[in-house]
């Protein structure tokens, strides 16, 4: 299980982008409470808002225990989940190509990774060890 720490990527509720996006820890209130984060997308700080709380509700139940709901899903956990829960075939990333939300992609340094959110140019991707805004769609 992955430490958390103040420069960690989190899961959280980003109240600005009104979606659960990947965060850096930016404060902590003890070794296993996050209480400040900055949103990857928009970099607004704000307070750590576990994201199994306010979504996921009216989903199936999730095969997962039940245990430690107020635990923070960690970079890779959800890396995991994102891949085995996909059937596409990964693209190499090339800061010219396209991408849309859900493609996989290949990074030459990051390694395999499925888009999250597309705004723009920017795609932001779950990789295995962080979430990353990289730059698409330039000529
Ligand atoms: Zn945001």
């Amino acid at each position: 299980m992955s430490q958390l720490t103040v420069g960690k990527d989190v899961l959280s509720y980003c109240t600005k982008c009104k979606l659960n996006l990947g965060h850096t820890i930016v404060a902590m209130k003890d070794s296993k409470h996050i209480a400040k984060v900055k949103c990857n997308t928009c970099n607004t700080m704000q307070a750590y808002k576990d994201p199994s709380v306010s979504s996921k509700q009216n989903k199936t139940r999730t095969r997962k225990t039940a245990s430690a709901p107020s635990k923070a899903i960690s970079v890779s956990d959800l890396w995991m989940e994102k891949m085995s829960s996909t059937k596409k075939k990964s693209t190499p990333y090339a800061i010219d190509g396209k991408f849309h939300q859900g493609d996989i992609i290949d990074h030459l340094k990051f390694g395999p990774g499925i888009v999250e959110k597309v705004v723009d140019d920017k795609i932001e991707v779950i990789f295995r060890h962080e979430i990353k805004t990289l730059v698409h769609n330039k000529p």
